[in-house]
């Protein structure tokens, strides 16, 4: 499993650029999030929290529902990007949201340090919740 060099670099750097613009004056903790639609486009997303923490968006769902949204059918891959030194990979609920798209997605975090390699969904939520096969 693999992303081109080429687009792991744009996604990585456009991850980086949209984590600037997360709205996160609670937890002081800015998160981007970049994803490459089927159709090879570059979809961006931060996390938006509010004062009702528990509508907080992460950046992982925002990107994936701006490329749903802009028509995209499926997902190639999701980067993440937090300005830290340990790599911060996506939370629980953002794994269900990416597990939809198949088995095929490819998912990278990164931070100032360290990047992981390209993970599945089967590594990082095994027996997701789901009636679809993907594999049909
Ligand atoms: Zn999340």
């Amino acid at each position: 499993m693999t992303i081109e060099s080429q687009l792991l670099e744009m996604l990585k750097q456009a991850a980086k650029d949209v984590s600037k613009n997360a709205y996160c004056r609670y937890s002081d903790f800015p998160v981007g999030a970049a994803v490459c639609g089927g159709s090879g486009k570059i979809y961006t997303g931060c996390n938006v929290e509010n004062v009702s923490f528990g509508l907080t968006m992460c950046a992982e769902r925002s990107a994936i529902f701006s490329a749903i949204a802009a028509g995209e059918k499926t997902i190639q891959a999701v980067v993440i990007f937090t300005p830290t030194e340990s790599l911060t990979p996506p939370c629980g609920a953002c794994r269900q949201v990416i597990s939809e798209f198949g088995d095929d997605v490819q998912i990278v975090s990164f931070s100032n340090l360290n990047c992981s390699g390209p993970q599945s969904i089967q590594e990082l939520l095994p027996s997701a919740f789901g009636t679809l096969n993907h594999s049909e």
